[in-house]
Parts: C-alpha cells; sequence; structure tokens
C-alpha cells in the first residue's frame, strides 16, 4: 500500500491496543485526520486522555485511533477492504509483546514508542 495520503504503517504491540482492539497488536495505517471520511454508525471511547477509539456501533469491529492533539487517525488494518496491501515499516512498544509471538521479519523493533513519536 502505497500512498501520499499515508503518514505511515506500523504495528503497535502496546497493552492499549491489546485491550481496544482484543488481540495481540494493533496493525494500522496512519493518515491525517482532514483526508480521512467516515461515514455509517460508530461509537467512540478515549483509551487515554488524547487517544479516541472509534467502533462500528452494528458489528463492534474496531476501525481506528484517532489523536486529535496530532491531527492523525490510525485505521486499523483488519477493517481495510483489503488487508493484505499493508507494507508495515516498524514494530513498537515491543516491550508489550506477547511472549509467545515471534516476530520473524527483518523490521524495526523499538521496545516503546518510535523514536519519532511517527504520530
Ligand atoms: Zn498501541
Amino acid at each position: 500500500m502505497k500512498s501520499k495520503l499515508l503518514q505511515n504503517q506500523r504495528v503497535c504491540h502496546c497493552r492499549e491496543c491489546q485491550k481496544a482492539i482484543g488481540t495481540t497488536f494493533n496493525a494500522r495505517v496512519l493518515m491525517r485526520i482532514e483526508d480521512v471520511a467516515i461515514s455509517g454508525p460508530i461509537n467512540t471511547f478515549h483509551s487515554t486522555e488524547a487517544l479516541e477509539r472509534g467502533f462500528c456501533s452494528h458489528c463492534g469491529t474496531t476501525i481506528f485511533s484517532r489523536r486529535v492533539t496530532a491531527g492523525v487517525i490510525g485505521l486499523t488494518v483488519g477493517s481495510l477492504d483489503d488487508p493484505s496491501l499493508f507494507k508495515p515499516d516498524m514494530h513498537f512498544w515491543v516491550s508489550s509483546k506477547q511472549p509467545w509471538l515471534e516476530i520473524s521479519d527483518d523490521l524495526p523493533q523499538y521496545l516503546e514508542g518510535p523514536p519519532s513519536l511517527g504520530y
């Protein structure tokens, strides 16, 4: 997946993402909020003060995490029409990675947030 609209494509292993999504990690594409149009019924909640999460109020699918203060929104790859286009460039918060999960790619791994913060 290559687009000028994409800020980055990353995998977050933090506990907040694990709990919010209900699985092991959050594979997500990051975009500017103004480049994304969301239609249909969604509900939101704040998993942290700065991070709002949105999910489909019909089926419960987690769709996004939105950081308004930074102007960005992370879309969950599993909610995209074609998740196979996802090309991650790093793993972060691997200090919270589940011990049974083995990362076998050669992408950079960061124990906590990405060096540039990325959002
Ligand atoms: Zn996370």
